[in-house]
């Protein structure tokens, strides 16, 4: 399991990057991303998120599940 950001992130990396202690969340040029082979779901980001962008991979929407993937090939 780990925590997946989605469409909603707006790179509030000020709240995101700096939030997490394992160093898990990458900024890319639209969107920052989660390591899955890194995040150790501590679940600190998800408050830290101002626009709700970060989901547990547990409560994914069906709409909204091609972002474990997209978060993953980031990493690849
Ligand atoms: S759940 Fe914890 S370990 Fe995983 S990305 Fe968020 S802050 Fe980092």
């Amino acid at each position: 399991m780990a925590t997946v950001i989605t469409d909603a992130c707006i790179m509030s990396l000020k709240c995101t990057e700096d939030v997490c202690p394992y160093d898990a969340i990458h900024a890319g040029d639209t969107m920052a991303y989660i390591d899955p082979k890194r995040c150790e779901d501590c679940y600190d980001c998800l408050d830290a998120c101002p626009v709700n962008a970060i989901i547990k991979e547990e409560d994914l929407p069906e709409n909204k599940k091609k972002f474990l993937k997209i978060n993953a090939d980031f990493f690849a």
